[in-house]
């Protein structure tokens, strides 16, 4: 997978390179797609304006993101990432590029609108995946996230600010690491699909269907007793 980085940010760019090139080859072997043409940008804080986006507003600085703007569509990569990241060990930034290769792939075909728990469940499972497959341990960094944040997923209403998006995401992490274990990845394969082939807009209670389907047997059952997803209190 090409990236394009400013000279100055060599030594970033080889460092994310090998994380893309890992994550790029084990997601098309996790979800056995062809993988998508995709780019990869690493951009100097400073020139962050002139990054490719959705919107004509600059996005926040630090902030890792994919876009179809361009073509080939591109990830967005930071010189640093933002302090929101949270929490600071070895495995986040290679989970916070394989999250955003996750959305590129799911986004290489059409996708309807889900709840934002379900759309950012997959890619942070994904992440945990490929940490398994290459053999980069999790232990740390879970053990380090904040399990009780006074909401669960579903309970989880944006807009947020940064510090909530971030909690939200990690409560997503735990629970894609326990689904892995209890399930392995193939439930991964599994959900990729059923996205790409619904035609209506998810509600809340699809969006549970077609993830317990996509878990398995056991998998509904699984779902109501993960603290991390219970049902949003009044
Ligand atoms: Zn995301």
């Amino acid at each position: 997978m090409p990236i394009l980085y400013p000279p100055r940010l060599a030594g970033k760019a080889r460092e994310l390179c090998s994380y893309l090139a890992q994550g790029y080859r084990t997601l098309g072997l996790i979800l056995s797609v062809g993988r998508p043409r995709i780019v990869a940008y690493l951009v100097a804080d400073e020139d962050w304006r002139e990054a490719p986006r959705d919107y004509t507003r600059p996005y926040p600085t630090g902030l890792p993101y994919f876009t179809r703007s361009v073509e080939p569509p591109a990830l967005v990569l930071p010189g640093d990432l933002s302090p929101v990241f949270r929490p600071r060990t070895a495995a986040t930034l290679p989970l916070t590029v394989w999250h955003e290769l996750a959305h590129a792939f799911l986004l290489g075909r059409e996708v309807v609108r889900t709840p934002a728990w379900l759309g950012e469940f997959v890619p942070q499972a994904v992440s945990a995946a490929v940490a398994r497959r290459v053999g980069l341990p999790l232990e740390e960094h879970l053990s380090r996230i904040e399990r009780e944040p006074g909401f669960t997923v579903r309970g989880f209403r944006g807009p947020a600010g940064a510090e909530d998006q971030m909690l939200f995401q990690n409560l997503l992490l735990l629970l894609g690491a326990a689904a892995l274990e209890e399930f392995g990845e193939a439930f991964l394969r599994r959900i990729f699909h059923a996205l790409w082939e619904e035609d209506q807009i998810v509600d809340e209670g699809r969006a549970e269907e077609l993830l317990a389907d996509a878990l398995g047997p056991g998998g509904r059952e699984w779902l109501a007793s993960r603290p991390e997803f219970e049902e949003d209190q009044p």
